[in-house]
């Protein structure tokens, strides 16, 4: 089994910029990710090799790609993380089967998951998350739908419609909760970094030409199926994004791309017995860190969105700061480096803005509580909101009593894309902190997989047998 000085778990910008940091200061590096390319999902390449895209994102991921090729990071792209063990051994699932690494200082820096609050026919095909839509515009080249309605909050609401025009497609209108006044409180923020205020006109300038109808302080009521189209139903609504009734507008389309924010992924910090905390503007439950990024448990770091949503420029500046750290401690280096204090500084920075984003992304008690009784809230399970709040009122008063009696969270997903949603109803319930309804705990497989993936080939004759023990 192969050993590290460092493994970084996700090959997103925080994750890339801190083993290439930690590989040029002379350190053995290995880097996994699920994706067959780095990046992340900001700089998520074309699944084409040859497919070539417009835009200074596309292009940033290509300098962070030929950067990275160029160094002596050993890759492991298209290997799917499935455990991590307390003595830093890692099995990941590639194309030849699963593999197993072990390593002195682990850097979590896997990211985020989307957040969608379930409203009725949530689940019906062709609704699906902001996030994804990014996906297949970035990575499959695909439009979402001839014609998309995109709703929900934050940037990768603009974002994703102004992809979608400018990809040739239709977008019929954009459904915002914020108000015109959030995103103008968020402009002298904006105009502090140029690339970013640069990268929001490409979006921007689209929706204006197409004059995009945009409904802010409105939020999406009920999706339903029309023939093989959908009608999305909206309504205004309040700050906190409850619907104000009697006023709901249809639009008929071929997609709906909604999307509620980022989660940070802790499923890894969390196996590893790490203490977190709950930062409802950091997107949910994030580990402690000390300035460096070191978790409550020794060697353990964490990078980028895994730790608060701040978004990809911040998670670049953070992943070298974080990158330098690991170096000072394999190397035995007495203080810290000189470089770390101008990342410390260029990522205080970067996330300053990051922070006003994440802000609009987070969960709105009004928008929880509006969720119809009879709505699915765990897709894997088929757990509803009144079966969430029947097992609250028969005395389940944590998430993990709420998952073994309904199996809420128990599916596939573990967890990852009702967790939120879940501990928010069942703390409401109960008049309760977040903190109080503790969070999903994970369980290995993080990701499914067969148990001939798991164990590879063998043969019965190769299970060594032990010997009886003497009576
Ligand atoms: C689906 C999605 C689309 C997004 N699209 C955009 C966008 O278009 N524009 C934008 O500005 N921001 C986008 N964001 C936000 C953006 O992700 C971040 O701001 C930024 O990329 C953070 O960088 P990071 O390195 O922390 O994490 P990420 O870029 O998210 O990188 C994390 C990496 O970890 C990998 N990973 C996670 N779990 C595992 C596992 N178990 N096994 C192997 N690999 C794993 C992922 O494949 C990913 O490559 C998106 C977020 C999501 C969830």
């Amino acid at each position: 089994m192969n050993h590290y000085d460092l493994i970084v778990l996700g090959a997103g910008p925080a994750g890339v910029s801190a083993a290439m940091m930690a590989s040029a200061k002379g350190l053995c590096v290995a880097l996994f990710d699920e994706n067959t390319a780095a990046g992340g999902q900001v700089y998520r390449a074309p699944i084409l090799p040859d497919a070539k895209m417009d835009g200074a994102e596309f292009r940033a991921g290509e300098t962070l790609r030929d950067a990275l090729a160029r160094s002596n990071v050993r890759l492991f792209l298209g290997h799917t993380l499935w455990a991590v063990t307390g003595d830093y051994r890692v099995d990941a699932l590639g194309p030849g089967g699963s593999i197993s690494c072990t390593t002195t200082l682990l850097l979590v820096a896997t990211g985020t998951t989307e957040r969608v609050v379930p409203f009725e026919g949530w689940t019906l095909p062709g609704v699906i998350g902001l996030a994804a839509a990014t996906i297949l515009l970035k990575s499959q080249r695909t439009l979402p739908g001839k014609t998309t309605l995109v709703a929900g909050c934050g940037p990768l609401l603009m974002a994703v419609a102004g992809q979608t025009l400018k990809a040739g497609g239709d977008v019929k209108a954009i459904v915002d909760i914020a108000s015109r006044g959030e995103w103008l409180g968020t402009a002298s923020a904006l105009l502090t970094r140029p690339a970013i205020f640069k990268q929001s006109l490409s979006y921007g300038l689209p929706i204006l030409r197409a004059r995009t109808p945009l409904y802010s302080r409105h939020t999406l009521v009920k999706v339903s199926a029309h023939g093989d189209q959908l009608l999305a139903e909206l309504a205004p609504c309040d700050a906190s994004a409850r619907p104000i009734s009697g006023q709901t507008k249809k639009i008929l389309v071929d997609c709906v791309a909604v999307g509620h924010g980022l989660t940070p992924s802790t499923d890894i910090t969390r196996l590893l017995h790490a203490k977190h905390h709950y930062c409802r503007e950091a997107g949910g439950w994030i580990a402690q860190t000390d300035a460096n990024g070191q978790t409550s448990r020794e060697r353990l770091f964490v990078a980028g969105d895994a730790a608060g949503i701040r978004g990809a420029a911040a998670a670049i500046e953070q992943g070298k700061q974080v990158g330098l750290a690991c170096v000072g401690i394999i190397l035995g280096h007495a203080g810290p480096e000189p470089a770390a204090e101008n990342f410390s500084q260029a990522w205080q920075h970067a996330a300053r803005f990051g922070q006003r984003m994440a802000a609009m992304m987070a969960l709105r008690e009004g928008h929880v509580e509006s969720i119809p009784p009879a709505t699915v809230v765990c897709r894997c399970e088929d757990v509803t909101r009144a079966e969430i709040e029947q097992a609250c009122e028969a005395g389940a008063h944590d998430v993990n009593q709420l998952k073994a009696w309904t199996r809420c969270g128990m599916g596939p997903c573990q967890g990852r894309t009702c967790g939120d949603i879940a501990a928010e109803l069942l703390a409401a319930k109960q008049g309760v902190s977040r903190e109080s309804v503790g969070i999903f705990s994970p369980r290995t497989p993080l990701r499914p997989l067969t148990i001939s993936e798991m164990t590879g080939d063998y043969d019965y004759s190769d299970i060594p047998i032990p010997k009886a023990a003497p009576l």
